[in-house]
């Protein structure tokens, strides 16, 4: 199967078009192995692996089809979001400066404000929503990386790919792009000249709340790729063969799950919008989201399965609500078949910022009809 002469859906459907040579298998089977023979003249057979801390075949599937789908040059696969994203960090010097919006993952945020600070990274945050801060905070020769995450965990703010992309590459710094809201059904940074795109494929990559898996992938296998490569097998953040193959399973469906999870959260934020419970509904794909025009612009076919929902009353109203509903299951983590409902601010440490009455959705596979009537009667 040539990938050029297929849609991104399609390509996902059949895994990249795998085929075992061996049994004619048309799912991949799981190679286990740590370590691999060599010959007697004491080369790798098949030019193969080494170890299994650089990296595994059943890596092979996952990567293959995440670089079609991002349109990059090269994917890796992480044991977690984290350690993808800290990888990126890690491939950085000491000393170099780094732009980071407000709001981002908050773990992510505390691992570089901690261990990222001490380490010698000069991290700065700037309100990457508006490119002409960023411009202003860039130190050219000196930033070597912008962080952005958009749709934004848990506000739904919405950066400018290509604007900052632009900015980034005038000052000789890299953007990368964490887009795990908004998956690659939605939006390709890449082609809008982001230089890395990051996912917690624990989320809607994998969708069914049973491995934790990160990847990386890069529109160039450039220094910095290869240093990325070497912080993964030298730190040791490998996914386990298993997870991976479930990772490559889970793919397969992304289509069909997140078109109905943009839909149902469509029709979530639209219903709930105007309620009188609810002070504010964050959702791009409201004409009312002061994000919207970019992202209309830069995601196509919907605006992801996340939103937020700002309840009147604060945190006794937000935690009575998640208290009520039925369907909807408390928990956090986000991107599977189940929607879950989260009480954001419960979860982050203090002074994280999230306001108190903010209940984070990601919204399921479910019928949208019982999952609007399940938060009516929370709500109530
Ligand atoms: C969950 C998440 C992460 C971290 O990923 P893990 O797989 O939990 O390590 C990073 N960014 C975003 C936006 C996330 O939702």
């Amino acid at each position: 199967m040539k990938s050029a002469d297929f849609q991104p859906a399609t390509l996902a459907a059949h895994g990249c078009g795998h085929t075992d040579p061996v049994h004619g298998a048309i799912v991949p089977p799981i190679q286990p192995s740590t370590t691999y023979e060599r010959d007697p003249d004491y080369q790798l057979i098949n030019q193969a692996r080494l170890y299994s801390r650089a990296d595994n075949p059943n890596y092979d599937a996952c990567e293959a089809l995440l670089t079609e789908l991002e349109g990059g040059a090269a994917s890796l696969v992480f044991s977690s979001g984290m350690a993808a994203a800290t990888a990126v960090f890690q491939a950085l010097a000491s000393g170099d400066h780094v732009i980071v919006p407000p709001v981002f993952y908050w773990a992510l945020r505390n691992w570089l404000f901690g261990f990222g600070a001490r380490w010698g990274l000069k991290v700065e945050t700037v309100d990457t929503t508006q490119p002409a801060l960023v411009a202003a905070a860039l130190k050219p020769g000196v930033t070597k990386l912008i962080w952005i995450e958009t749709p934004a965990n848990p506000n739904l703010a919405v950066a400018d790919i290509a604007a900052l992309a632009e900015i980034a590459h005038a000052a000789g710094a890299r953007l990368a792009v964490d887009s795990t809201f908004a998956t690659p059904v939605h939006s390709q940074p890449l082609a809008l000249g982001a230089d890395l795109v990051m996912h917690s494929a624990t989320k809607y990559l994998n969708g069914h709340s049973d491995v934790v898996a990160g990847t990386l992938t890069t529109r160039a296998a450039d220094d910095h790729w290869q240093r990325l490569k070497l912080v993964r097998g030298q730190v040791g953040g490998v996914l386990g063969p298993f997870e991976a193959w479930l990772l490559q399973r889970g793919m397969r469906t992304l289509f069909v799950r997140v078109e109905r999870q943009s839909r149902n959260a469509q029709r979530i934020a639209e219903r709930f919008a105007s309620h009188v419970a609810i002070r504010a509904a964050l959702y791009p794909g409201l004409p009312s989201h002061p994000g919207h025009a970019i992202a209309a612009k830069q995601m196509r076919g919907g605006f992801g399965g996340m939103l937020s929902l700002r309840v009147h009353g604060g945190a006794p109203a937000a935690l009575n609500v998640a208290r009520k509903v039925q369907l909807w299951k408390r928990a956090t983590s986000l991107g599977g078949v189940e929607s879950l409902i989260e009480h954001r601010a419960s979860v982050e440490s203090p002074g994280s910022g999230t306001p108190d009455d903010l209940l984070r959705l990601s919204t399921g596979i479910e019928d949208a009809g019982d999952l609007i009537a399940d938060l009516e009667q929370a709500l109530g």
